[in-house]
């Protein structure tokens, strides 16, 4: 928890943070956004690139057709109308890693616009949603890097990389319909999972292919205008950018507190330090004297191409997760867990169609199985206990093959020795007591030792039965065969007759 200031809760209470986050992610086309070259992250420096993303005069940028293509998916992933024919511009700048002079940018005709995305509200625990506007997706290029240190002579020099320049990029804004960090959280993960799932971006944050600009003001609770909004750029995980928010309402807070004001800028993040810097006044809004780009026509996807980028959409996150609850009668956090990449629920999936009940498939997974793993600190793609091997062991429990118990020891031997569970079965195949006359003799026993359940049981309190099927099972050390012994319980009792 970052405290900016020492703001009691009564003062924290008197306000309403407001945040609109501006999120930049790159594409994952082969080649870069206009012209041919590798579109990769890394590389030896300035070893991608070619006179268009150079800027060399002359070149002339062409409009890779995938970029286009994925900018429409994740527009209508996230529920965005998307413009038939829409305007790259220049957004004119001067900055290092920037050869142009300008970037290759939409202004005013964006590609999608009036988009949304819902995410959990309150607790989320009963599936209330609020739904953050989505103002608008656009398609630009990105710049390259400077590189400030690494070199004998970086304190007096910085280095141009400009790899990444020309990169595609998709920038997503939206609405300043955020109310707190845990909703800029709930935001970023929805954004981000839906991202992935239309294959459109790796999302990797470390690389750099996910970014995200976080606008923060504060205003008195019930004023009829936002306040004023400071920017936090560039912080490169979810995590940070939970605490670079709550530290930046509750240092707006402090100033107008102390009788000051806050002032448009930009600020930076300084994790280490847990606070966020001024970088550069915005008070004197930027001019970046956007023009139509003169080298590139005006884009145009109409109803026919949209339809045909559209079979490319693949079902997403929260509509599979449904699915998934209908089809295989899981519970709501279960489906969750299985959603969670693509490759898992694939996997879920395909082990639940194989599986005489799915529901016991996935308990199985959540519970026995991720227990173990956690702990034996292993990752789930690292378990000894295959999905077929789960899928047996599920079949087993359900045909009553197997007792829970038996179940847990087989598990535990998996664990131990790093084996399959078909394997341990094979080897360790517990014997059940299947015999009718054995697990007679043993509910007779269990039936004379206890009277008084009897008695409840024949006075019509039938739960009862489960006392005995317990108490058999006991005596049978867990061997007793949990169909046939649960029949024969209520066959024996039964016969006894009402009281
Ligand atoms: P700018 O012109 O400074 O770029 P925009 O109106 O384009 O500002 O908005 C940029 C981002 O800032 C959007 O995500 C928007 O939701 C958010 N935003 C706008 N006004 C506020 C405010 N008062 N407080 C918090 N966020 C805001
Ligand atoms: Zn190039
Ligand atoms: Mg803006």
């Amino acid at each position: 928890m970052s405290t900016a200031t020492m703001l009691s809760p009564e003062i924290l209470a008197k306000y309403q943070p407001v945040i609109g986050l501006e999120v930049h992610v790159q594409l994952l086309t082969a080649s870069k956004a206009f012209c041919g070259c590798v579109n990769k992250y890394g590389g030896d420096p300035n070893t991608h690139v070619c006179p268009t993303c150079l800027g060399l005069p002359g070149a002339l940028p062409v409009l890779n057709r995938r970029a286009v293509e994925f900018a429409v998916l994740a527009a209508k992933a996230i529920n965005c109308e998307i413009r038939e024919t829409s305007v790259f511009s220049r957004k004119n700048y001067f900055y290092p890693d920037s050869p142009k002079g300008y970037q290759i940018s939409q202004f005013d005709k964006p590609i999608a616009e009036k988009g949304w995305i819902d995410i959990p509200a309150g607790s989320g625990k009963d599936g209330a949603t609020k739904r953050i506007g989505v103002t608008r997706l656009h398609m630009e290029e990105d710049a390259g890097k400077s590189i400030h240190d690494g070199f004998a002579d970086s304190i007096s020099k910085t280095y141009i990389d400009l790899n990444r320049c020309g990169t595609p990029l998709v920038e997503i804004v939206s609405e300043p319909d955020l109310r707190t960090a845990d909703e800029v959280f709930e935001y970023l993960t929805k954004l981000k999972e839906i991202l992935l799932y239309t294959g459109v971006s790796d999302c990797n944050m470390e690389e750099g292919s996910l970014r995200c600009d976080a606008n923060v003001s504060v205003m008195l609770k019930g004023a009829a205008e936002y306040g004023t909004k400071a920017e936090v750029k560039n912080v490169n995980s979810f995590r940070y950018i939970r605490s670079a928010v709550e530290y930046e309402i509750e240092r707006q807070i402090g100033v107008i507190e102390d009788g000051g004001r806050v002032i448009q800028e930009s600020r930076l993040w300084n994790n280490a330090e847990g606070r966020t810097y001024s970088m550069r006044s915005k008070e004197q809004a930027h001019d970046y004297r956007y023009f139509p780009e003169p080298d590139l026509p005006p884009l145009v996807v109409g109803a026919a191409w949209q339809a045909e980028i559209l079979k490319s959409m693949p079902e997403l996150p929260e509509a599979r997760r449904a699915r998934m609850i209908a089809e295989y009668d899981i519970s709501a956090q279960d489906a969750a867990t299985f959603t969670n990449t693509i490759a898992f629920a694939d996997q879920f999936e395909a082990a639940a169609k194989r599986a005489k009940s799915p529901r016991r498939v996935a308990s199985l997974l959540t519970s026995e199985i991720t227990m173990r793993l956690r702990l034996s600190g292993l990752e789930l793609d690292q378990s000894p206990v295959s999905l077929d091997g789960i899928v047996l062991a599920a079949d087993l429990a359900e045909s009553g093959e197997l007792s829970s118990k038996m179940l847990k020891q087989l598990f535990d031997t998996c664990f131990a020795e790093s084996k399959d569970f078909p394997a341990i079965y094979d080897r360790d195949k517990p014997r059940q007591i299947s015999d009718t006359d054995a697990i007679e003799t043993m509910i007779d026993e269990v039936i004379a030792a206890n009277p008084k359940q009897v008695d409840q049981y024949r006075g019509g309190k039938k739960t009862v039965a489960a006392f005995f099927v317990g108490n058999v099972m006991r005596v049978s050390k867990g061997q007793a065969n949990p169909a046939l012994l649960n029949e024969l319980v209520t066959k024996k009792l039964d016969a006894l007759g009402p009281l």
